[in-house]
């Protein structure tokens, strides 16, 4: 990078240590940094309007001449009106300014003004109050606005970068190779710095902004793949082809063709002399464990040990059950490690794995990632609900001698983004139901029909069936936890007294939680109310019915990935999701939910209709923040970049080349700052 722009901002002239350390709690260290403080909006002067055609009450801006300043009025201690009449010639408009004297001295009778503000006030007499003011021959008609914290102002951060600009003058550090840079049609980066920041016009804000997010994905790309690169040290497992027909056989049921390609390529990837690195992505009721216990079996048949971690102890138990009802019958001993067996038990459960007793282990990830050796582990199986932190896996890899592993994962999301976010991963995609699966039948009411649904809910657990309520609210905080025991305990007293009702919210503790799941999974409770927590994964084949209250208040995807709770047994299985938002827009968006049982297809409906909020807004992914990309409309960049990347990775995998040392720096940048755990 650039000399000058690696140093702390100090050495721009104007940021003292005060300052610096002010940008400091914004992100900014260094010069760099600061020019990479994108700006969160701009005030557009260059698009002007007549008076006479302004919107009411919708920010514009007019260029008008001032042409009469009126005497102040003082209304009382503290608070002075300063008016002034201007005109365009088509009408006139008051300016209104509260208390800022020192702005309104500033202004003179005579000369003309870009006022960038809503117009109110009568038809006949247009009045516009605090507006922004520029004089109209000011060279920079569209001006940044950028995230501010206490202590800095819109002024001085402009000012900064301003003179950043201009100590640079144009030579800034080019890290495209120039063939890319007119492959993509792309702009200098010298050009794109600017002009982000000071457009010319939106012409030049758009070419400037196209650049910078297109170098963004492409960093987040390459990024991904030196990961995957660094995850292609060799491995102590190598494994030989092995006729897992005998894996097949012994099943219940056929496996889907998608399955049987995702065991495949597990077989094939273990098989290398590097270590598997694999997802494994379906929707909910695809059958993700099927295709793990044949890894698995693969792995066990060639001598290793295998494991397989859950993030709770339900589902642990619950992967156990599977897995030891696939592979008990093949001779292959399964354990199950959970943090409710005796210290005996535990350390005798843990001295047989150690002696490879056991050749396949289930457990919690905290119980088999910290404290459990293994005689010959080959393959590490993790069942995550949404993705960890990118590279946080690694942990686990140090057991053993870099055994293979396999994710697993429930969260459907479409394939672009698929791309980008399990970009260090190789990806199987299980994108076909087991043959019989009936679709959840789906309807959305509204709140009238609440009391009909709840009798709908009773007539099912009257047949030994069970069901779950999903409670009114999204976010767990205290309050709302008040409502959420009033609207059980009503429930409890009123529509459903004479059933056995469990409550489950996310501030139970764990174990608590849990044996509130164990319950209702042994049907010691016919009807569950709970939150969102409901766990992804919990399989309660007796389950046949749903209700979600304010149905439009969850993303789609989510609504998808809730209803998946039920349906997984032989019965005929409901959703009904209540909302009294009766607007066209809403019933639109969950009728989505009754017509389509993709996850894929509804995630990318979500995607078209709320914006990246469901799939980046908690940050789900583990990605690092983008500064300027958005992951769910840049699309046609995103591809262009990854085309990019890969094609750089493909001749030079580690960028060791002298001509992409810069693109190594800023993707060893992007990735070095401690990403949150999902
Ligand atoms: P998920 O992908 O949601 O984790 P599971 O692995 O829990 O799905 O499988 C859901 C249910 O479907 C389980 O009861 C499993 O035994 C069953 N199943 C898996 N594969 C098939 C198949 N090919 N045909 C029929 N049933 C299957
Ligand atoms: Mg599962």
């Amino acid at each position: 990078m650039l000399e000058a722009l690696s140093k702390p901002i100090t050495y721009v002239k104007g940021v003292g240590p005060k300052r610096a350390e002010i940008y400091a709690k914004l992100g900014i260290f260094t010069a760099y940094d600061l020019l990479c403080h994108f700006p969160r909006d701009y005030v557009d002067y260059s698009q002007q309007v007549e008076i006479i055609n302004a919107p009411d009450n919708e920010p514009c801006a007019v260029k008008a001449k001032l042409v009469k300043k009126l005497p102040p009025a003082f209304v009382r201690k503290g608070l002075t009106v300063f008016k002034a009449v201007l005109t365009d010639g088509s009408a006139d408009l008051t300016l209104i300014i509260y208390n800022a004297e020192y702005q309104f001295k500033s202004l003179c009778e005579g000369r003309e003004y870009i006022l960038y503000g809503k117009l109110g006030g009568s038809f006949m007499r247009r009045e516009i109050s605090s507006p922004l003011i520029i004089p109209a021959d000011s060279p920079d008609l569209i001006q940044p606005v950028y995230h501010l914290t206490d202590g800095i102002s819109q002024n001085i951060i402009r000012t900064n970068i301003h003179t950043v600009l201009e100590s640079i003058g144009g030579q800034i550090y080019e890290p495209l190779p120039s063939r890319l840079m007119q492959q993509n049609s792309l702009c200098a980066l010298s050009y794109a710095f600017e002009n982000i920041h000071f457009p010319r016009d939106p012409h030049s804000l758009a070419i400037a902004k196209r650049r910078l997010v297109f170098d963004e994905l492409l960093t987040l790309r390459l990024g991904m793949n030196l990961l995957r690169q660094r995850s292609l040290k060799t491995t102590g497992c190598v494994m030989k082809e092995y006729n897992i027909s005998d894996y097949y056989a012994s099943l219940p049921f056929e496996l889907t063709a998608c399955q049987q390609r995702a065991i495949g390529d597990c077989c094939a990837d273990m098989c290398r002399p590097w270590p598997m690195n694999r997802l494994v992505q379906g929707d909910v009721g695809s059958g993700k464990t099927a295709v793990a216990a044949g890894a698995a079996f693969f792995a066990v048949k060639n001598g290793y040990q295998a494991a397989l971690m859950a993030p709770t102890e339900i589902l642990a138990s619950q992967h156990y059950e599977t897995l030891s009802g696939f592979l008990e019958p093949l001779g292959i001993k399964v354990a199950l490690l959970t943090g409710s067996l005796t210290p005996k038990n535990k350390s005798a459960l843990k001295e047989a794995i150690r002696s490879g007793e056991y050749q396949v282990v289930v457990g919690t990830h905290a119980l088999v990632q910290q404290t459990t050796e293994f005689k010959r582990l080959g393959l590490v199986i993790t069942d995550e609900q949404h993705r960890f932190g990118v590279g946080q896996r690694d942990t686990l890899a140090a057991k053993g001698e870099n055994p293979h592993k396999l994710v697993m994962s429930a969260t459907p999301i479409p394939r672009t983004l698929a791309m980008m976010i399990y970009g260090d991963l190789d990806l199987s995609v299980l994108d076909e139901l087991p043959k019989g699966r009936q679709p959840i039948e789906t309807y959305a009411v509204t709140g009238k029909m609440r009391s009909r649904a709840f009798g709908f809910v009773r007539e099912r657990l009257d047949e030994g069936r069970q069901g779950y309520i999903v409670c009114p609210m999204i976010e767990e905080n205290d309050l709302e936890l008040q409502s959420v025991n009033e609207y059980a305990e009503k429930l409890r007293t009123g529509e459903f007294r004479d059933y056995r009702i469990g409550l489950l919210h996310g501030k139970l503790p764990a174990a608590e939680k849990d044996s509130v799941m164990r319950a209702f999974k042994e049907h010691e409770t016919d009807l569950l109310v709970s939150t969102t927590v409901v766990e992804v994964g919990v399989d309660v084949p007796s389950a046949v019915i749903m209700v979600i209250e304010n149905a439009d208040r969850f993303g789609l995807s989510q609504l998808h990935q809730l209803r998946g709770r039920v349906g997984r047994g032989q019965y005929k299985s409901y959703c009904i999701l209540i909302t009294d938002n009766t607007s066209e827009e809403s019933r639109q968006r969950l009728k989505i939910l009754s017509k389509i049982s993709d996850g894929f297809r509804i995630s990318e409906e979500d995607l078209k209709l709320r914006g990246p909020g469901d799939f980046f807004g908690s940050r789900q992914h583990g990605l690092p923040k983008m500064k300027i990309a958005d992951m769910s409309s840049d699309t046609e960049l995103m591809l262009l970049a990854q085309s990019a990347a890969d094609g750089i990775t493909a001749k030079d995998p580690t960028l060791s080349k002298p001509e992409h040392s810069g693109l190594k720096e800023l993707a060893e940048k992007l990735f070095e700052t401690p990403q949150p755990q999902a």
